[in-house]
């Protein structure tokens, strides 16, 4: 008797919540138990961007990102870096070469520079780094003539860049001597290839790339020539008298003046020789000066 009362007091419970739950869900009223089973966060009706962090549960604070430990994020091996060693000198000319602006070559001298600069004429290809053909005025009034390029010159590409060209430079650009710029006058060598440790060019070494320079000189067609050094000297005259008897005297190539000098390498050795190298800068600056007031 007793369970049966219990099972008819549950049916009429059941009906009335039943009964409370469909009346709101008509009426758009929310329901007593999904409103209990709502979150705390949206319970107080707070914005997520006012919600101060360190008043969240644990459970809603947003998850901390994984930080590997510093030896983790290391590479396995770091690749080894070699660092090129250049010398300051190298450097320092590398600086002057790139000062040198280049000059657009006529036709027929960027001819002559294209085949020089493949030539194997001789076996100072095989150790060369760069033909040095030659750099300046294609239509200069003055040539310097030298001998062979040097470790500097070889790299670049460019003659008398090293500490001898910067004295030359210095000895051309002097208001009080030449006082042209260095681009304005056209400077080669002998040979366009630098001699394995600077040894003296070799006399087939001469006869094989001569020839290029005579092209260069007929194409340039300069009013003076200036040879540096020995070898030049005696190369462009065909002698063999010491530099030391040629120095400072005018002789001619081809029908141009010519006027033999000392090497700035020399001088670079021999501070004593530079006076007569001054006076030879001014020699070759009144020979412009007269050939230039000469008529045609
Ligand atoms: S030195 Fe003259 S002849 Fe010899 S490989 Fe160089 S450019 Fe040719």
């Amino acid at each position: 008797m007793a369970e049966s009362i219990q099972e008819i007091l549950k049916q009429i419970i059941g009906q009335i919540s039943s009964q409370v739950q469909i009346e709101h869900i008509i009426e758009d009223k929310p329901v007593p138990s999904l409103r209990r089973a709502a979150p705390a966060v949206q319970k107080t009706g707070a914005d997520i961007t006012t919600i101060n962090r360190n008043s969240l549960t644990p459970k809603t604070r947003f998850p901390e990102p994984e930080i590997q430990p510093e030896a983790d994020l290391k590479p396995e091996s770091s690749p080894t870096v070699i660092t090129p060693k250049i010398s300051v000198r190298t450097q320092k000319a590398a600086a002057l070469a790139t000062a040198v602006p280049e000059v657009a070559l006529p036709p027929e001298m960027e001819a002559l520079r294209s085949k020089v600069s493949t030539c194997e004429k001789c076996s100072l290809c095989q150790t060369r780094h760069n033909v040095v053909f030659g750099v300046g005025n294609p239509r200069a009034e003055l040539v310097f003539v030298g001998e062979a390029p040097g470790e500097d010159e070889d790299i670049q590409g460019v003659p008398f860049v090293g500490r001898a060209g910067q004295l030359l430079t210095q000895m051309v650009e002097e208001p009080r001597s030449l006082g042209i710029k260095r681009s304005d006058v056209y400077i080669c060598n002998v040979l366009k290839c630098r001699p394995p440790e600077n040894r003296n060019p070799e006399s087939h070494e001469i006869e094989c790339c001569e020839p290029y320079l005579k092209l260069q000189l007929e194409l340039i067609k300069p009013k003076v020539i200036c040879t540096l050094g020995k070898f030049a000297s005696q190369t462009l005259l065909k002698s063999q008298t010491p530099i030391s008897q040629l120095r400072g005297k005018w002789f001619e190539y081809e029908g141009i003046p010519l006027l033999p000098s000392f090497h700035p390498s020399y001088l670079l050795r021999n501070a004593s020789a530079k006076k007569e190298s001054w006076q030879d800068m001014l020699a070759l600056r009144n020979k412009i000066d007269e050939l230039r007031d000469r008529p045609d």
